[in-house]
């Protein structure tokens, strides 16, 4: 049976929202400090992560104990699972979703396509059907992703660009995401809004992207492949870091407008919709990338410059992020250096050169 302790607002003078958030996904890299944020500046915060197997579940066991060491209660759950959504929401009464559960990552689509059908598509359709039917209705702020511009190439992406052109399966998901959003908030008058990330990294980041499997294996010597310099073309990512991520996402809940349910439409009263970009304005290179690493790890890479296979990764990701800046006071602050100073700071204390994990004692 589902018992929520710790799910009550603790008083915060400094603070005055005192929402109670559901956060989705809370033990992954992005749910892991957005939990945090919004505990320490006093709001009630549950969290819910299904640990799947897609990298390392250690590092998400670590993430949940730094949570429930914050006084988070995390549950073990899948978002495909209705009757546990409903109860969670019966049990708490959730002023608002951060929705960051989902099958990230583009190139495991081709070994597991299924797993973005069932999380990204009909898992977040599962959150939105029991946020419609409750009343109020809880406002919903979730992760979309920058990979919904494909193929345009049209830079810097602005949210007004063309997105009909996703390049994988998880950009699509993702994509299907936004129209699954647009309808909920038509019919139902769900406050929603979308953050298209753009590449984020940092401490407690995922092992899945390149900067931190770089950093494993130039402390092992080990060869890794970059895509660059390959018929003049770089691939280039607007790498943003996780703590500007975080101000983003805490931005997004604090300015979305309350839902109106299908009565409120009925009375004429418009649900907010809203889709904004949140990156760094500053793409680099991977190469420039494994260069700052070269310099933070004092050690060289043992490069393999390779041509970039049609895996369904983009060329250049570059936000434009003037919409954000006005709505939602949004302003990136770490650079790509700064950041990844921190990252490989974080991941020398908690793995050893070889990418073992140090025993942490608990
Ligand atoms: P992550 O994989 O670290 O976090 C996602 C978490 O959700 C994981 O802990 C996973 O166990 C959980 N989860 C997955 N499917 C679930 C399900 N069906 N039910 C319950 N829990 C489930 O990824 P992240 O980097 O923290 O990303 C958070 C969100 O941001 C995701 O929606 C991702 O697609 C999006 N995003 C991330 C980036 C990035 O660069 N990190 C960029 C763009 C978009």
């Amino acid at each position: 049976d589902l018992v929520i302790k710790s799910s009550t607002p603790t008083d915060s003078t400094t603070h005055h929202h005192h929402k109670i958030v559901l956060v989705t996904g809370a033990a992954g890299f992005v749910g892991t400090h957005v939990s945090l944020a919004l505990k320490r500046r006093g709001d009630g915060v549950v969290g819910l992560d299904n640990f799947n197997k897609y990298y390392q579940t250690s590092l998400k066991r670590d993430r949940q104990k730094l949570l429930e060491n914050a006084g988070i209660f995390i549950v073990e759950g899948d978002i495909n699972d209705m009757s546990l959504l409903v109860k969670l929401f019966e049990t708490v009464k959730f002023t608002h979703v951060m929705h960051l559960a989902a099958q990230a990552g583009v190139r495991y689509a081709m070994k597991n396509p299924s797993s973005y059908i069932n999380s990204n598509i009909a898992g977040f359709t599962n959150v939105l059907e029991v946020c419609k039917s409750l009343n109020p209705q809880p406002a919903i702020v979730w992760a979309s992703s920058s990979s919904v511009y494909g193929l345009n190439t049209k830079r810097p992406f602005s949210e007004k660009d063309r997105t009909d052109q996703p390049a994988s399966l998880y950009a699509a998901t993702k994509k299907a995401g936004e129209e699954i959003a647009h309808s909920y908030n038509h019919i139902y008058g769900l406050s929603i809004t979308g953050l298209r990330f753009f590449t984020v990294y940092g401490p407690w980041g995922r092992p899945d992207m390149a900067y931190f499997f770089f950093t494993n294996k130039i402390l092992k010597g080990k060869k890794i492949t970059v895509y660059e310099g390959v018929k003049q073309k770089s691939v280039a990512r607007d790498f943003t870091y996780i703590d500007d991520i975080v101000k983003g996402c805490l931005a997004a809940l604090d300015t979305a407008g309350k839902s109106t349910g299908s009565e409120g439409k009925k009375k004429g009263l418009e649900a907010p919709l809203r889709i904004f970009n949140l990156g760094n304005t500053s793409p680099v290179t991977v190469g420039e990338l494994v260069r700052i690493l070269e310099r933070l790890l004092n050690k060289k890479a043992n490069k393999e410059v390779k041509e970039m296979p049609e895996n369904g990764d983009v060329m250049i990701t570059h936000a434009d992020i003037s919409l954000a800046e006005r709505e939602l006071g949004y302003k990136p602050t770490t650079d790509l250096e700064t950041g990844l100073k921190k990252f490989v700071e974080w991941y020398l204390a908690y793995y050893d050169v070889e990418g073992k994990k140090f025993d942490t004692g608990s």
